[in-house]
């Protein structure tokens, strides 16, 4: 009997241990069944993407536009179709030119701007390596439409919600030009977007409520003639991530792009702003560092959480000054730009102490910059003819400039020539009367030099000169 029992004990023990191991077994291979589904099925997506893209390529003649941010959906849509290239060269059918087009704001985060320019050095290398047939453009606002030239020169108050003027002039317009000019010339292009309807409910919506011809293309609303694409709009999240991290960029690596994406720890990339499906700039990730439109640059302050790009703050100190003084009027002219009575554009004295501080942060920050100064020459020269039209005959922006030892020589004829500066000068020194007084006096002058009714410049010449009593000047 004792010997039964053992037996029956120690087969049930046998078989329960067996039934173990098989149940074990079975689920890891269940699971490991699964991994291997769900890396197939992957596989077979980015096959099904590059097949698509292919088919695209040779369906016409159009030259293709790839939009690159730099950002992780730009990206899969640019490895992707290098790759698809890369394949097409080597079968003798890569035929139409494939131009890469970013875009410069010339106020992106100095961070990000060393990685973009970076990236597109590599870019260029390796498609001349490979002679491939690409092309990389970069989109820059004309001068008298930078950020700079704007808020410091014409004193446009920084941007929000209600009065977002920078958008067009920084990138929608600049990229809208380019593509418009090769669409001309070449009848019509086919723009290459990294959107996707996982991003978002509304993206989702709005990406399918788009008319799409056979060929699955959508009419770009703006810009003439040109047809958008979007192959990655089926992709989720995750299969861009595991995508960049299982696959090496053909030009370099993904993983400084990884890094970034791992500091800001943002939503989605600020694309170059033609995409139509496009979430509203300044609500994105990396976007310009001087963003007034949204409350907090949320990007910025994970930035600043790392040690190595702490040495950004004052950007972010001064992004939040331009801010502060945006809503208090005290910095603001009582009249707007067009001459009516109103909020108008920052005072003069407001400009010239930004500007002084722009260029006290950029000498301070230099070394950090790689080169890139905050604020070019060229735009320097802008605002000072945008001054020069508020009556800033002393050309005082070229003068803050050169003491930072920005060398510019630029004079205009309209504005007092060298012996009229002497005269001023000794004249100030003759009489004791300040030459900012005379500054201010002229500027008061100078405001109402188009308006037909004066009977205001007797009251604004008695405030300046109170001002100036008072040591109030700088207030007016
Ligand atoms: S990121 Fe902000 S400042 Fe830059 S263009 Fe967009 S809204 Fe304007």
């Amino acid at each position: 009997m004792y010997l039964l029992s053992l037996n029956i004990y120690l087969l049930f023990s046998l078989s329960r241990s067996f039934i173990n191991t098989w149940y074990n077994e079975k689920q890891n291979f269940k699971y490991s069944q699964r991994n291997i589904n769900q890396m197939e099925k992957k596989i077979n997506k980015i096959q099904t993407t590059k097949q698509f893209l292919k088919e695209q390529y040779l369906a016409d003649s159009r030259p293709w536009v790839v939009t690159f941010s730099g950002g992780k959906d730009s990206s899969t849509v640019l490895h992707l179709t290098v790759e698809v290239l890369l394949e097409l060269k080597d079968e003798g059918k890569d035929s139409k030119t494939v131009y890469i087009v970013s875009s410069d704001t010339g106020v992106e985060m100095p961070v990000i701007n060393n990685y973009f320019f970076k990236k597109l050095d590599q870019l260029r290398i390796f498609i001349k390596n490979n002679n491939l047939n690409m092309k990389v453009q970069v989109v820059s606002p004309e001068v008298e439409q930078t950020f700079w030239t704007l808020l410091l020169g014409k004193g446009y108050p920084s941007p929000n919600q209600n009065f977002r003027w920078c958008t067009d002039r920084l990138k929608i317009n600049p990229a809208t030009k380019f593509l418009t000019s090769i669409s001309n010339e070449n009848r019509s292009i086919l723009m290459l977007l990294g959107v996707r309807s996982d991003e978002s409910q509304t993206r989702a919506e709005s990406i399918e409520k788009r008319d799409r011809n056979h060929r699955g293309l959508v009419k770009h609303d703006t810009v003439p003639n040109t047809f958008v694409l979007s192959p990655i709009k089926d992709w989720t999240n995750s299969e861009v991530w595991d995508f960049l991290m299982m696959h090496k960029a053909p030009w370099g690596n993904h993983n400084d792009m990884l890094s970034l994406y791992h500091k800001g720890s943002g939503e989605a990339d600020c694309n170059i702003a033609l995409n139509p499906e496009a979430p509203s700039c300044g609500k994105t990730r990396f976007g310009c560092w001087v963003c007034t439109v949204v409350s907090k640059d949320k990007s910025m302050a994970n930035m600043l959480q790392n040690d190595e790009d702490r040495w950004m703050k004052p950007l972010n100190d001064f992004r939040n000054d331009l801010e502060d003084y945006r809503y208090d009027h005290t910095t603001r002219q009582d009249r707007r730009r067009n001459g009516q009575k109103g909020i108008g554009p920052f005072k003069m004295h407001i400009r010239q102490k930004l500007l002084r501080k722009l260029l006290t942060i950029e000498k301070d920050l230099l070394p950090k910059l790689n080169g890139k100064y905050l604020i070019s020459n060229e735009e320097i020269i802008q605002i000072q003819k945008e001054w020069l039209h508020d009556g800033d005959f002393f050309e005082t922006a070229i003068s803050i400039a050169n003491d930072f030892n920005r060398d510019i020589s630029h004079s205009s004829k309209k504005a007092f020539s060298k012996e009229e500066r002497t005269f001023f000068t000794s004249l100030s020194a003759d009489k004791g009367i300040k030459i900012q007084l005379m500054d201010q006096l002229l500027q008061t002058e100078h405001k109402y030099r188009h308006q037909l009714k004066r009977s205001g410049i007797l009251m604004d010449i008695e405030a300046v000169v109170e001002a100036y009593a008072l040591g109030k000047l700088n207030e007016i």
